[in-house]
């Protein structure tokens, strides 16, 4: 039986180690981010999504209205692979001694002492339940935030697998023209330019990347020329961050034909904190939605 080798891990720390080298300042963030998405790609060898089943109705009613394929309760989550997931991403917070540290300690003792319905979970975030949530956290007596990103990261290998599974159903050659995600309806995370200048966005909840129009604001759906512009950094030609004045927001874009290394998208992301400060100062707001914001 040939053995199936998942080369994205080792990939993952080639690329951390390249832009730690590149910007020291980032070695701490991307040393902890690096466990997290390395965690995340090896439990995904092990989670199993039944995929997507979308019937021609549906589908056609979707593409003409130009709606989300799924809303966020339908993504089904692997509990299984997630659960382990779950533990080995409060192990990583508490090696990691940052600022998530003692929560992820009262979560994981929680857990250990199987105090946590993991069902019960993800339902609340998958439903976008704050006050389920709120309680879920509260009865644990931990912080919410914490246990979001937690159970966030640990159902993300189950979210990518599903959002994958429905994107035979998405024109691929053709640019989206919604600023949402097609699949699930979030706001994109971050923005790039692949090859032939082809522009595309990446979800900020589920990950799905999907063709996008050059000259376009995912957050007003803005095309005006004269008010879409970008920033950018001589030293740094691979990173712009466009901007709207007519929404006062901004998205972070990676020209990838640039980069020699490895893209890793949610690395990119981490690694590109200083952008967002030089937009905040010029007066933008991040159009990712908080929860999103890392
Ligand atoms: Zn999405
Ligand atoms: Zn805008």
């Amino acid at each position: 039986m040939t053995e199936i080798i998942n080369e994205t891990p080792d990939k993952i720390k080639k690329t951390a180690n390249a832009i730690k080298k590149l910007r020291p300042a980032y070695s701490k963030i991307l040393d902890f981010y690096e466990k997290i998405f390395t965690a995340q790609e090896k439990s995904a060898a092990k989670t199993e999504i039944k995929p997507a089943q979308l019937s021609d109705d549906i589908l056609s009613i979707k593409t003409k209205e130009k709606f989300p394929l799924v809303s966020l309760s339908e993504f089904p989550v692997d509990v299984n692979s997630s659960r382990k997931l779950f533990k080995k991403i409060c192990k990583i917070i508490n090696k990691s001694e940052n600022h998530m540290s003692s929560a992820a300690e009262v979560i994981f003792a929680a857990n250990e002492n199987k105090k946590i319905d993991f069902n019960e979970l993800y339902t609340a975030l998958l439903h976008d339940n704050d006050v389920s949530f709120g309680n879920i956290a509260a009865e644990l007596k931990t912080d919410k935030d914490v246990l979001a990103f937690i159970t966030y990261n640990s159902m993300r290998p189950s979210l990518s697998m599903f959002a994958e599974s429905l994107s035979k159903y998405i024109d691929k050659d053709n640019p989206w023209e919604k600023g949402y995600c097609p699949v699930c309806g979030n706001a994109p995370v971050i923005s790039t330019f692949e090859s032939d200048g082809k522009r595309f966005l990446t979800c900020s909840f589920c990950w799905h990347k999907w063709p996008a129009t050059r000259l376009f604001c995912p957050f007003c759906e803005n095309r005006d020329s004269g008010t879409l512009h970008y920033l950018f950094s001589e030293d740094e030609q691979e990173y712009r961050i466009d901007v709207c004045d007519r929404c006062n927001k901004y998205i972070r874009n990676v020209d990838t034909r640039i980069l020699s290394r490895f893209v890793y998208l949610p690395l990119e992301q981490i690694a590109t904190f200083h952008l967002d400060i030089m937009a905040k100062e010029k007066g933008f707001e991040s159009g990712v939605p908080l929860e999103f914001q890392v």
